[in-house]
């Protein structure tokens, strides 16, 4: 603006106020003016806002900027120095004007830089006094010392108005720039709130996904803690059902006996009764129809029972066809309403079972006892209704029977021997020990004979001689034989052969006459893979007292195997001897009474029945040798062959090779003489 101002006044003076006596020196004045101006145009072109305002401007731009309003005063301090007096009155007024009024515009444009506002005043004032002092009037003397005094003026005017003009200025550039810092904070506060926003929604949808997560947990959660439960639950009903049948367990049984139990001992409350049921007939249509059949039948028998004792307190299996039942009785004290109820359900177990391939049908034998008036002990109670059973077996089954205090404590602890032997029996708890039979002569082993053991967990070693009676007595001798039977065959794989002919198993007449023995027999043989010819079977005489033609074709079955037969312990028993015509036998074993009794007569009968024997073509073995005098003796009577601890006692299968190794050798060097190992 100053800039156009400049040139405009200068057209103005050029026009108006040109000299007529130099023209050159005013063009190159001219030329001079307008190139200052083109210098100063250029400089502010390069910097388009004021300059002035700038007061932070670089020193080149100041330094520049200076140049171009010092230029300026210059040029005009020149044409009023060169031209002014040789002006005509009028045009120098003009002049004086239009420099006056630059002295003026210049002092208030620059107030912000004090020292070039001064500098500009003067340039142009100064001159202009010069010229006017010059002048021949009193008036241009007038104007020239109020020139002088108006830039001393101004000097005093500058210096009050630079410093509010820079205070303005610098409030219009706090005022622009905090302009510029409200137009940026607004700028910022808008990103701000977009980041916001996007946040927000990135908050929501981050707040969507844990939720769609804790709800995937949650039923993740919901779902683990039902299969816990039912897994707990499966645990629990594993833990006291029986998984066959479903009905309660030993474990869930004694539970609720022992719950019982106490308060009625305490309370005197009603007793309750447990019935112990053992099913009739079940193993033989077990082993007959089986295992997938019978479990059928069990199950079916359970539901019956569960049935009929739906309001016991339990219903539970004792385990293979047992089960036993607790209940509150109907009548306190009333004995014979306990044992109807006993018949009741067992009427129901007797009610005939449909299979695929026809009906059948299961009897059960029970044994009642009650608390307390049999027993304040769960367990015992059970016990004493279990022997109740065995006695009821004993008269043949298929009723209820209760326990009776009269059979006393020994009745009590044969039944616990027996229950012990059942168990034994099963688990694989016998063993056999093997006793050697000698040849006299040469001094050849023969056999050996399987001797079973029995080490009961608390009464230790219990005598074959006890347990097999027991056995005997209770029934079980029947499964006790198939496993020596079975045992042996498999045992004596390992020893049958040269220095052995044979293996001899002692068969008891319940396990002979009861049950199938021959299919037992042949799948001994078969399992073991043992040559018939290699087993005997011992007999007692009271098999062949039965003298029944069942008996007779059994034996002579056993004989078409090839297996051979003896008859143990002779003399001691049965005396009649015509049966040795009639039965097939191979062997006599002479009792060893007669040995013991050597002096006493035994020695006339060992001499009858070598003879005898000999005439009917059978061998003799004569048991209880134990000393060499005795071997000497029976020996000298024609005797063949012996066994006794002479020559060993019963041995465990792992010793029997040693045994015959040093064997061998002693009757190598010394036939009459044998060493003695094996049981203490
Ligand atoms: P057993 O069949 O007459 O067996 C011979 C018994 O006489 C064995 O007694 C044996 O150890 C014993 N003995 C052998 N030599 C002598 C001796 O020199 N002196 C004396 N004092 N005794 C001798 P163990 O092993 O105690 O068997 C007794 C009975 O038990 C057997 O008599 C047999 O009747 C029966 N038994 C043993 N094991 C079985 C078996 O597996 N099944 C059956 N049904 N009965 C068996
Ligand atoms: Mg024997
Ligand atoms: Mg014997």
């Amino acid at each position: 603006m100053a800039i156009v101002m400049t040139l405009v006044a200068t057209l103005v003076v050029a026009v108006a106020a040109a000299p007529a006596g130099h023209p050159a020196t005013f063009d190159a004045w001219l030329a001079s003016v307008i190139a200052v101006l083109g210098f100063r145009a250029w400089n502010v072109w390069r910097f388009p806002r004021d300059p002035v305002l700038r007061l932070d401007a670089s020193p080149a731009f100041l330094v520049r900027f200076a140049a171009g309003i010092v230029l300026t005063g210059l040029c005009w301090a020149a044409f009023v120095l060169l031209f002014y007096r040789d002006l005509p009155s009028h045009e120098q007024t003009l002049v004086s004007t239009v420099v006056t009024a630059f002295a003026t515009g210049g002092m208030t444009v620059l107030a912000s830089l004090p020292w070039l506002a001064m500098t500009y005043t003067m340039l142009m004032l100064v001159p202009m006094a010069v010229a006017l002092f010059a002048g021949d009037t009193r008036a241009d003397l007038m104007l020239g010392a109020l020139s002088l005094i108006y830039v001393v003026l101004s000097f005093g005017t500058v210096r009050m108005a630079s410093g509010s003009i820079r205070e303005a200025i610098r409030l219009a550039r706090e005022n622009a720039n905090l302009f510029v810092e409200a137009v940026d904070r607004e700028a910022r506060m808008r990103t701000l709130n977009t980041e916001l926003e996007h946040s927000r929604q990135a908050q929501i949808a981050a707040n969507e996904r844990l939720e769609h997560t804790v709800r995937r947990r949650t039923m993740l959660l919901e779902k683990e803690i039902e299969e816990r439960k039912s897994y707990q639950e499966r645990l629990e009903r594993l833990a006291n059902e029986d998984p066959l049948t479903a009905l309660a367990n030993r474990s869930r049984l004694n539970a609720v006996l022992n719950a019982a139990a106490p308060a009625q001992a305490d309370s005197g409350q009603s007793r309750f009764v447990v019935y112990f049921i053992d099913l009739d007939r079940f193993k033989e249509l077990n082993d007959g129809l089986g295992h997938a059949t019978g479990d059928r039948v069990l199950r079916v028998l359970a539901q019956r029972m569960r049935a009929v004792a739906a309001r016991a307190l339990c219903v539970a299996r004792w385990g293979g066809d047992e089960f036993v039942i607790v209940r509150r009785p109907d009548d306190d004290d009333d004995e014979a309403a306990d044992l109807a109820w006993g018949d009741r359900l067992i009427a129901a177990l007797s009610a005939p079972i449909e299979l695929d391939h026809g009906p059948v049908q299961i009897g059960a034998t029970i044994g009642v006892a009650r608390h307390p008036a049999d027993g304040t002990n769960p367990e015992q109670i059970v016990r004493l209704a279990d022997m109740a059973v065995f006695h009821a077996k004993q008269q043949g089954g298929g009723v209820t029977c209760a326990y009776r205090a009269e059979w006393g404590a020994l009745a009590e602890e044969r039944h616990e021997l027996m229950q012990a032997l059942r168990r034994a029996i099963d688990t694989d708890a016998l063993e056999l020990h093997y006793q050697p039979i000698v040849d006299l002569a040469d001094g050849r082993v023969h056999a050996f004979e399987a001797l079973v053991r029995w080490r009961h967990p608390t009464l230790g070693n219990i005598p074959p001689a006890r347990f097999v009676a027991l056995a005997e007595e209770s029934g079980h001798i029947v499964r006790l034989g198939a496993w020596v039977l079975r045992r042996a065959c498999r045992e004596a794989r390992r020893f049958v052969g040269d220095r052995c002919e044979r293996v001899a198993v002692n068969v008891s007449v319940r396990q002979f006459s009861q049950g199938d023995f021959l299919a037992v027999l042949d799948e001994a043989l078969a399992d073991s893979g043992l040559d018939p010819r290699a087993l005997e079977i011992e007999l007692t005489e009271s098999v062949f007292a039965e003298d029944t033609d069942q008996v007779l074709a059994t034996l002579r079955a056993i004989r078409r195997r090839g297996v051979r037969i003896s008859i143990d312990d002779f003399g001691a028993g049965y005396s009649s001897l015509s049966y040795l015509q009639r039965f097939p036998v191979h062997t006599l074993k002479v009792d060893r009474s007669f040995v013991r009794d050597l002096d006493n007569g035994g020695e006339t009968i060992i001499s009858a029945v070598l003879s005898m024997s000999r005439s009917l073509g059978l061998e003799v073995v004569v048991e209880g040798v134990e000393t060499e005098a005795i071997r000497a003796r029976i020996r000298a009577l024609g005797a063949l062959c012996a066994q006794g601890y002479l020559f060993a006692r019963p041995m465990p299968p792992r010793e029997i090779d040693g045994w015959l190794a040093a064997h061998a050798s002693s009757v190598a060097t010394n036939p009459s003489a044998a060493p003695v190992l094996g049981d203490a």
